[in-house]
């Protein structure tokens, strides 16, 4: 009897779950160490104003039965490569012939003096439910990071819970990869007419009761804060199992890892030195690797991110890079900056001007 190859994908997030959608002719195991059936990990503020875990899945339950999916709760604690095994930490063992870390990332966070229980990184499903319990007795909060998911946060805590948000940044401006200066500028002052204030240049020293206390010794009320300040891979498995890791798994164009019957995708691998972090890159990362699990010609190529916020009733589009010489055409509440270098659009930013997004996308690489 001809047995169905096995594929194992380590991680029910979106690349994850992009594969295992993707992977035809094999038996699919799906091992997910949260709680919870996949979801849209990027929505799980909407748990602030009461949404239900529930209402952010990805699919129902059906939809991974009619795919022939089968959902393992677990934690994977390591790879046996010689006997192609996973290890789950409950002691069961599942075999592969093809295996796919979608593993994502762990949110950083800094130690502070002081008191660190009412201190959250917005990762996880959990940690925004445990987060809005807080939130609840909560009398001001305050967001270490001014990067697009610290603001989305301080937003929504403002909006939902009505106390007061600070937004602490270290660079001199908000979305600094984002954004140029005069933009971000535009967007703090947005953001405080909805409670939400940024305080610019500022490095938090110490945690002190309902308190942060910056580096020059100004109090900032914050009774619940989550630091917001980026990233790094879940490597943690492919270093135990001796993969090639960097910052992330390394991983060629066709998202093998150095062993060629491991792929890894999403926030966790690596390509041509560049992690990634974003839903774009995981979504297509999980359609890539599992066509190179098929045993398909993969040759990956990530698309150029953009960046999508909406804050304080601003919408706010961001492609390329903030730099080189600067062009502002306005017109009304409308704002759109161009920046050129060598004659080429190398980036560009939109305010309230959503509309001309997909053009203004078109003329990114092209000559100014
Ligand atoms: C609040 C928030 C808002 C965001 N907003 C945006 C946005 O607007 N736009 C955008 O592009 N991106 C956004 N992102 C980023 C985006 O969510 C991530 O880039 C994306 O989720 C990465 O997908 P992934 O599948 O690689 O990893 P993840 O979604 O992190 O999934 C990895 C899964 O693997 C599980 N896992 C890890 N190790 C093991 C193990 N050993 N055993 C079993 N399971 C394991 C993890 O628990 C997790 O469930 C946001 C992220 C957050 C947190």
């Amino acid at each position: 009897m001809d047995e169905k190859k096995k594929a194992v994908i380590i991680g029910g997030g979106i690349a994850g779950v992009q594969a295992a959608g993707a992977i035809n002719g094999m038996s699919i195991h799906l091992i997910s160490d949260e709680p919870y059936l996949p979801y849209y990990r990027m929505r799980i503020e909407e748990i602030f104003s009461g949404s239900t875990p529930e209402s952010l899945y990805m699919h129902p339950q059906s939809w991974y039965e009619e795919k022939g999916i089968e959902l393992i709760n677990g934690h994977v604690s390591s790879i046996d490569r010689e006997s192609k095994i996973v290890k789950l930490s409950d002691g069961r063992g599942i075999c592969y012939d093809k295996l796919l870390l979608a593993t994502g990332s762990h949110a950083r966070r800094v130690e502070l003096p002081g008191t660190i229980e009412r201190s959250f990184v917005l990762r996880s499903m959990d940690d925004a439910v445990r987060m809005r319990k807080e939130l609840e007795n909560a009398d001001s909060f305050a967001v270490l990071g001014g990067g697009l998911l610290g603001l989305e946060a301080a937003y929504s805590v403002a909006s939902d819970f009505h106390i007061p948000v600070t937004v602490l940044e270290t660079a001199p401006y908000i979305l600094p990869r984002q954004l140029d200066k005069e933009s971000a500028e535009i967007l703090s002052a947005k953001l405080l007419e909805s409670g939400v204030t940024v305080i610019t240049s500022a490095s938090v020293r110490e945690c002190c009761g309902d308190y942060l206390v910056l580096a020059n010794g100004r109090k900032i009320p914050a009774s619940v804060f989550c630091f917001s300040i980026g990233v790094d891979p879940a490597k943690e498995l492919a270093e135990g199992a001796h993969l090639t890791v960097n910052r992330g798994i390394v991983v060629g164009e066709n998202l093998a890892s150095s062993d060629p019957d491991i792929f890894a995708c999403g926030d966790s691998a690596e390509l041509n030195g560049r992690t990634f972090g974003l839903a774009l890159h995981a979504r297509e990362m999980g359609s890539a690797a599992a066509k190179a699990m098929m045993g398909e010609c993969v040759s990956y190529k990530p698309s150029e991110p953009t960046a999508l916020l909406k804050v304080g009733g601003i919408d706010v589009v961001s492609f390329g890079t903030p730099e080189g010489e600067k062009k502002v055409e306005t017109d009304g509440e409308k704002r759109r900056t161009f920046f050129i270098k060598d004659g080429i659009i190398v980036g560009a930013v939109l305010l309230n001007d959503k509309a001309s997004m997909m053009s203004v996308k078109a003329m990114i690489g092209k000559k100014a």
